[in-house]
């Protein structure tokens, strides 16, 4: 492809310099996308300034109109955008087909919202005068996505960016561009007009986080990747006091109760924690496991572990495949390491698949102690660790010891408990009795340091939009 979008041109870097997309399943290059400078950046910012206010005077009706044929081309062509992020990112193609059209849904379903941002008409505290409330959209969006899901976390963002009439400038993952590039291609297609949709590929992410944030026409950075990088932005937007959005890490608690339908939250467990080989912020990061019932689970866990089938995303049931890169795995070896040596035990995995690095085992690990990295630390990995709990009250504060606050789900069968567990738990999500929760119609979005605002649902829109206060005197 060797070209990005900028100013609706599809364009090499001034520079001629390119960087190489490689599968990580076989190390592979697949293609070479166009290594971007700040000079790029900044005809994308101005392109997506000039294209905003237009866009904006677009009825809702037509720009719901263009976002679904958009939704339809990007449904019709889900096969093909399911292997390009296969052969980008390395997970099971029928993962990428679910990841493609969860994306696609965000595209939906803010299609259907851009009709509904509603205003208000609020009583007057003065006779002569009337008090109307109108939603304005913020403008000019700059947008940061990661690997780990390159389709539907830039869905999530320009669906209702784009919606509510504003523009974007999205900054791909290096490792992952060419999913973004393919539905720049299709928005193209589905006639959203040049520039209200840039896509700039760069090695120099930081060059374009400050490129963005320091440009005065930039309104609003919507950010998805770790939380580190989300602190970076928060300081580099300071100046500005530039709008933010912030999908960051997590480090999910996933408790299962002695009262819990064991069958259910074991295959809930494999779920929430082996999906995309762990490689998700809301993996259950931490498995607590009641008293009573450990061993049990843990024996069922494991052997329910031991059948899932790793391998080369594109081979027939493959259920994981291999991790992004060698930090990665590097990253997961460490966290097993460090629980080995403070006397966790593996019952099943426990290596990297001798055939190749990059394909970790699904690993299991009980006798689990809070004094583990693992407890602390997001694994981002397929590293399940059991810890052991006696009381509900012990273990909200264990689920709670962490600086991170994304998704928790819990296993229980006692309505009492349902509704006090999901009351305590500190997180901006709560799964009970369910491995998955995520959906376009559900507001998806941390608390403490795993972010601000939320994406999705009807809350969706707000991260995108202004509110403007209009006081009349009818005097
Ligand atoms: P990351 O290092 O923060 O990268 C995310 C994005 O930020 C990439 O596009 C990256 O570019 C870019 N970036 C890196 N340094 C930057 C800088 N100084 N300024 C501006 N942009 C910068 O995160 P990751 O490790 O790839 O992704 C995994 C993390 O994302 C995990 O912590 C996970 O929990 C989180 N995540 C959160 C959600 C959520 O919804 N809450 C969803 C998915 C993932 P390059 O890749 O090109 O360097």
């Amino acid at each position: 492809m060797e070209k990005a979008l900028v100013a609706g041109q599809w364009t090499r870097a001034r520079s001629g310099a390119t960087f190489d997309v490689i599968d990580p399943a076989t190390g592979q290059k697949i293609a070479a996308v166009p290594d971007l400078g700040a000079d790029e950046v900044n005809l994308a910012i101005a392109a997506a300034y000039r294209a905003q206010k237009p866009w904006a005077k677009v009825t809702a009706k037509d720009r719901a109109s263009s976002l679904r044929t958009f939704y339809d081309l990007i449904v019709a062509n889900a096969d093909d955008l399911a292997i390009i992020l296969t052969a980008e990112m390395g997970k099971p193609l029928q993962e990428a087909k679910t990841e493609v059209l969860y994306g696609a849904a965000y595209v939906e379903w803010f299609a259907e919202q851009a009709k509904r941002i509603d205003g208000d008409v609020i009583p007057s505290y003065q006779l002569d005068k009337r008090i109307f409330v109108v939603k304005r959209p913020v403008g000019v969006v700059g947008a940061i996505t990661p690997w780990n899901f390159p389709s539907a976390m830039l869905a999530r963002k320009l669906a209702p960016a784009l919606a509510v009439g504003c523009s974007l400038v999205a900054k791909p993952a290096a490792q992952t561009p060419l999913s973004a590039l393919a539905l720049g291609v299709l928005a193209e297609r589905a006639g959203l007009p040049p520039g209200v949709f840039n896509i700039v590929t760069s090695t120099d992410a930081a060059m374009v986080g400050s490129t963005l944030c320091a440009s005065e026409l930039v309104k609003k950075i919507s950010f998805t990747g770790s939380t580190n990088v989300g602190r970076i932005l928060m300081r580099q937007g300071a100046d500005q006091i530039k709008k933010l959005s912030l999908e960051l890490g997590g480090n999910a608690p996933f408790i299962v109760f002695d009262d819990a339908d064991l069958e259910a939250a074991v295959e809930g467990a494999v779920a929430a924690k082996f999906r995309n080989a762990g490689q998700t912020c809301v993996s259950a990061n931490r498995i607590y496991v009641q008293s009573g019932i450990y061993d049990t689970f843990a024996e069922k866990f494991s052997r329910r572990v031991s059948r899932l089938r790793v391998g080369n995303g594109f081979a027939e049931g493959s259920e994981l495949g291999p991790l992004i890169d060698a930090n990665a795995v590097k990253k997961v070896n460490a966290h097993l390491e460090n629980a080995l040596s403070l006397g966790a035990r593996v019952t099943v995995g426990g290596e990297p698949n001798r055939a190749s690095e990059q394909f970790f085992l699904p690993t299991v690990l009980v006798n689990v102690t809070s004094e583990m990295t693992i407890a602390r630390e997001e694994t981002f990995g397929p590293l399940a660790p059991l810890f052991s709990f006696d009381t509900e009250e012990e273990v909200i504060a264990m689920a709670n010891d962490t600086e991170f606050g994304l998704a928790g789900y819990f296993y229980s069968r006692d309505l009492g408990r349902i509704f006090r567990v999901a009351e305590e738990l500190e997180t901006g999500m709560v799964g009970i009795n369910t491995g998955q929760i995520s959906s376009e119609m559900a507001p998806f979005g941390g608390i403490k340091q795993s972010g601000l605002g939320r994406e999705g649902s009807k809350y969706g829109a707000d991260d995108y939009l202004d509110i403007k206060y209009v006081c009349l005197s009818v005097g």
